[in-house]
């Protein structure tokens, strides 16, 4: 199975891929923890990359383009791939179907997660990893067991550093300029499924794999 998943930050997008990874051992390819792992190597593009993501603009088209193709030749991808966070672009939309007619595997749908923008502030403003297990929790949704357990086992709640509330709205408003006009484009290729995204992780899941259930 190849698809995409649409939504604005905050849409549960890296939540659900890495659920339905877990699940159906397809790889979520997420481009925004493929430009944090360079920044974290601290590798030059990594660090030319921080500033871009820090102010949350998005980093060109050439660059996640090629970490993208890199990606999407490696063997673990050939049965299928979850892809979280790209495109963002009607450029790289283009790009993703060029790319993936070369490879003769094109997609079989673009799933919207599709969440009213209040709910998004909140869901990224509360949003942490526990240092320990890489586990994503929220101080406003998680149940506070769930918090306790990491931080009872010495770990910390970190917040990713572009969750912050400038960088938010930021991020928002780059989504609704940018990202969103790819709803039309998966719409008019006949690819694109809602989900509604407002609710419980578990609920939303049930919905997300109910609309895939026809492509498997
Ligand atoms: P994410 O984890 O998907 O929210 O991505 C975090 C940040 O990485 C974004 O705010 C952008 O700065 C950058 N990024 C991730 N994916 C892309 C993309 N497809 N195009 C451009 N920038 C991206």
């Amino acid at each position: 199975m190849r698809i995409v998943l649409l939504g604005a930050p905050g849409s549960g997008k890296g939540t659900q891929a890495k659920n339905l990874m877990a699940d159906r051992n397809i790889p979520q390819v997420s481009t925004g923890d493929m430009l944090r792992e360079a920044v974290a190597a601290g590798t030059r593009f990594g660090l030319q990359a921080k500033a871009t993501i820090d102010a949350g603009e998005l980093v060109s088209d050439d660059i996640v383009l090629g970490i993208i193709s890199e990606r999407l030749t490696q063997p673990d991808t050939a049965d299928g791939f979850i892809l979280d966070g790209f495109p963002r672009t009607l450029q790289q939309a283009h790009d993703l179907e060029e790319l993936l007619d070369s490879l003769g595997t094109p997609l079989d749908a673009a799933i919207l997660m599709n969440v009213d923008f209040d709910i998004l502030m909140k869901r990224l403003t509360g949003r942490r990893t526990c240092s320990l297990t890489g586990k994503l929790l929220n101080v406003y949704f998680s149940p506070q067991e769930e918090l306790d357990e990491c931080t009872n086992a010495g770990g910390e709640l970190i917040q990713r550093e572009d969750d912050n509330e400038e960088t938010i709205s930021n991020r928002l408003d780059v989504y609704r300029k940018q990202t969103e006009p790819l709803i039309d484009f998966y719409r008019d290729r006949g690819s694109l499924k809602i989900v509604d995204a407002d609710g419980t992780i578990d609920e939303v899941y049930e919905r997300f794999t109910d609309a895939i259930a026809p492509l498997s």
